[in-house]
């Protein structure tokens, strides 16, 4: 049975791709059954019928997926943020990153918005590029009309699925637009040529560019910590993981524990004390949430 991948969902058919084609395939009644959909992302096995006209037989096990945009087996996300207007904000960017590294969704974290910066201004966002550059991430300053940006951008992308994300007005599709002219992707462009109006943020679609995949939707732009549980969180902290072995206790949550490996790094300073804030923070919106039914 052949194998391929769905690459774009629309109007209830699923486009797999296979052999430099795009099959239209329609889901297997089972899956309505079981509660299952089909992904973007998703590698399927699909049957054939007649021309080019395709059956989804098996979902194959993915390795994440994310609710909004509904897509399966992302490597990496965009992650963009101005500097300014809105400000730069660390729990903002805190917030997206535990979310993507509890996918195991790896970030590529793209500052915007560099032109308006002052010079305090830009000491301290380069202290904090350096600091989250310790913690692991990868960091990129990105100027609008910078002729380098396919550059910078452009190799990170090859043999990776990735999706955009980022807070609100930072103008996600403007930029990708911007340093991927070749991709000439979006929502506007979509929407007029179908006619579809609002209805285009439905469809979804994985597009062939810089030899990866890119998902032509912003992707998520708010979220809670819905599905994860309080003992996940500072798993979500890669500079806790390196450390939290030597805490006294397993399965220590660094909050009122005694000779916790995290808060002595925070009295150190080999953890920044607003990164461990935010993991506090968080724990109690974990804690607070109402339980889900
Ligand atoms: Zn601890």
């Amino acid at each position: 049975m052949p194998t391929g991948q769905i690459r774009k969902a629309l109007s209830g058919f699923y486009y797999v791709y296979d052999n430099d084609q795009l099959i239209q395939c329609r889901g297997r009644g089972v899956f309505r059954n079981r509660g299952e959909s089909p992904l973007v992302g998703d590698f399927v096995d699909y049957t054939v019928e007649g021309q080019n006209d395709g059956t989804i037989t098996v979902i194959h096990e993915r390795k994440n997926n994310l609710v909004r945009p509904p897509i399966a087996n992302i490597d990496q996300a965009i992650l963009v943020f101005s500097i300014k207007e809105p400000d730069f904000n660390t729990i903002l960017l805190d917030r997206f990153l535990v979310v993507l590294e509890s996918f195991q969704i790896e970030p590529i974290i793209c500052l915007t918005k560099s032109d308006l910066m002052d010079e305090p201004l830009e000491q301290k966002i380069q202290q904090y590029i350096k600091e989250y550059e310790q913690i692991g991430y990868t960091l990129l300053m990105t100027f609008k009309d910078d002729a380098d940006i396919d550059d910078k951008i452009a190799p990170l992308l090859k043999g990776k699925t990735t999706v955009l994300a980022g807070q609100s007005g930072v103008g996600k599709s403007t930029l990708l637009n911007t340093i991927l002219p070749s991709l000439n992707l979006k929502t506007g462009i979509i929407s007029e040529a179908l006619g579809r109006g609002k209805h285009t943020t439905r469809h979804v679609e994985l597009i062939a560019v810089c030899e990866g995949l890119l998902a032509d939707t912003p992707g998520f732009s708010s979220f809670e910590f819905d599905l994860m549980e309080k003992e996940e969180l500072s798993s979500c902290f890669p500079e806790f993981v390196e450390i939290q072995d030597e805490c006294k206790y397993r399965g220590c949550m660094h909050v009122k524990e005694p000779k916790c490996a995290v808060k002595d790094g925070v009295e150190s300073g080999k953890i920044k004390a607003y990164r461990y804030k935010h993991y506090i923070q968080f724990l109690d919106e974990i804690i607070d949430r109402k339980p889900r039914y």
